[in-house]
């Protein structure tokens, strides 16, 4: 079976293992082996990699300090119609990593871009974290500074879908004391620690209790993080959609009305003030 089906030069972007070296796909090997060139975050971290599988493609450094100079270059390989493989250091590249500038450049310039899929650290961990949560948003890393971290936290507080962090161990314990403080002691985290490596922990606890967890060994803080924070529970009801909707009624608005009226100025669920109305009517005609 071939990797690469089509005659046109292309970029392939090919996700590389997270740590385990079985996570390589023979695709991607292939892919690897059949390209003209194979650009990489770091050539120093990728070489061992080709060497591994058997690859002798040549590389060129694609790193974030050279990613416009380096498009440029790999736009003109593919007008002389050779192909070319994108990598990070691991995982997918693009994702909290290099990449998207050269895809982007290469898109523009209309040539394929060819995506394979393959490891990722986010949807890894997500797979076995058991938040129930059906949407998720991915943020990768938080800024590195106290005060920008809880600014870029606080507007996601409030979002009922899982959130996903990166992290890497120098910052574990403040970040995570920073989530519980802005997100919530008792929204639910997921720590994913070292994905496929010897070491692979996954711990759920309520993120309250997370920084203790972590303190009391000092070997939990090592190695490579994602972060799972369950998404914020269905905001409190404080009574305003019903106080309103009962104005409404009293003023002798119909019960359909009311309800719309009443959600539309506070929030509070259509349906439920719908139902409520409907249950008081009844009330009020069989006093
Ligand atoms: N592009 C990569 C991906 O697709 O996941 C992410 C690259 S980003 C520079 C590196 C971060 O990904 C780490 O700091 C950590 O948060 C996460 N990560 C990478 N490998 C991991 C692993 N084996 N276990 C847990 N997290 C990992």
């Amino acid at each position: 079976m071939l990797a690469m089906t089509e005659e046109s030069p292309a970029l392939y972007v090919v996700p590389t293992p997270l740590g385990n070296l079985g996570d390589m796909s023979p695709r991607a090997i292939d892919v690897l082996r059949q390209v003209a060139w194979v650009a990489a975050e770091d050539t120093r971290h990728t070489a061992p990699l080709l060497k591994h599988f058997g690859i002798n493609t040549r590389m060129l450094a694609a790193h974030e300090h050279n990613e416009e100079a380096v498009a440029q270059q790999i736009v003109a390989r593919l007008g002389e119609g050779k192909s070319v493989a994108l990598v990070s250091d691991a995982g997918t590249p693009g994702i909290s990593d290099p990449g998207a500038r050269i895809v982007a450049r290469v898109r523009a310039a209309g040539y394929r871009v060819v995506p394979l899929p393959g490891p990722c650290a986010a949807v890894t961990a997500l797979s076995a974290s058991g938040l129930v949560d059906s949407h998720f948003l991915f943020y990768g890393f938080l800024p590195a500074k106290a005060r920008q971290r809880e600014e870029a936290l606080r507007p996601l507080a409030a979002l009922p879908y899982a959130l996903v962090f990166y992290e890497a161990p120098h910052r574990i314990l403040e970040t995570v004391a920073t989530l519980s403080s802005v997100l919530g002691a008792d929204r639910t985290l997921v720590l994913a620690r070292e994905l496929t490596k010897l070491f692979e922990t996954i711990h759920a606890c309520p993120l309250g209790e997370a920084l203790a967890w972590l303190q009391a060994d000092a070997n939990r803080q090592r190695g490579e993080f994602v972060l799972l924070v369950s998404g914020a529970p269905p905001a409190a009801d404080d009574g305003e959609g019903e106080r309103v909707l009962r104005l409404l009624l009293d003023d002798g608005l119909p019960v359909r009305l009311a309800a719309r009226l009443a959600h539309e100025i506070t929030g509070a669920g259509k349906n439920r003030l719908y139902d409520l109305a409907l249950g008081w009517k009844k009330a009020d005609s069989s006093e």
